[in-house]
């Protein structure tokens, strides 16, 4: 960052965008993906991630994991609880002008039931019915697009390393938020790691009124 005020003050460069992840990033983790796993019967080994698992069944065994997967999601977000300091995070991003992003694996339903559910609102939603899906960076490339923002400028925030990947081959600047779980092996793929939300306005050089 090498752009300075005229006071002589460093600037960070302007945000195009901040992209979150939902499950585990704006809300607490909620989905329990091994009982889900366990009851369309995938193996633990290889562990094929579930959305991508569902794409090699006929349809049938397709339609009927769809079925299991749908009804785990739903209870979850209808009890979903958010983490701490989502709301004033978000806030604060909105008071500063900056596009805000949902990009999550989650079907549009749920993410519209956990909006709904913590009054919470984005400026474009990409959902898993909408195309490809994370670590695929065209996720953040359409919604940045939405935005007439480079996704070079733009920031994706995940607690996985799908959010990682996809910010990465994105261009993105990638923020993991970890919580207080032990740093995982691939951590150091991202450019910060945070355990709470809040660290990320520190990050983007932004305060609690809005101002950078
Ligand atoms: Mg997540």
């Amino acid at each position: 960052m090498n752009w300075r005020k005229p006071d002589g003050r460093q600037q960070p460069p302007a945000i195009g965008a901040v992209i979150f992840d939902m499950d585990g990033t704006l809300t607490r983790p909620y989905l329990d993906f091994d009982l889900i796993r366990a009851e369309i019967g995938l193996p633990n080994e290889p562990r094929t991630p579930v959305l991508e698992a569902l794409t090699n069944m006929t349809a049938v065994q397709r339609a009927r994991a769809e079925n299991i997967l749908d009804q785990y999601e739903t209870e979850a977000a209808l009890a979903s609880e958010l983490q701490d300091g989502a709301c004033e995070v978000l806030s604060t991003l909105r008071r500063a002008s900056i596009p805000l992003g949902l990009l999550t694996c989650n079907s549009r339903r749920c993410v519209e039931i956990v909006l709904d559910r913590h009054g919470l609102r984005f400026d474009c939603i990409y959902a898993r019915e909408d195309g490809p899906i994370k670590p695929s960076p065209v996720p953040i490339q359409v919604i940045c697009r939405q935005f007439g923002a480079s996704p070079t400028a733009s920031w994706m925030v995940g607690d996985y390393l799908f959010d990682v990947q996809a910010g990465r081959q994105a261009g993105a600047t990638t923020v993991l938020m970890v919580g207080d779980a032990p740093m995982p092996a691939y951590a150091d793929q991202a450019h910060h790691v945070v355990r709470r939300l809040h660290e990320l306005l520190t990050l983007l050089a932004i305060n609690s009124s809005g101002s950078s």
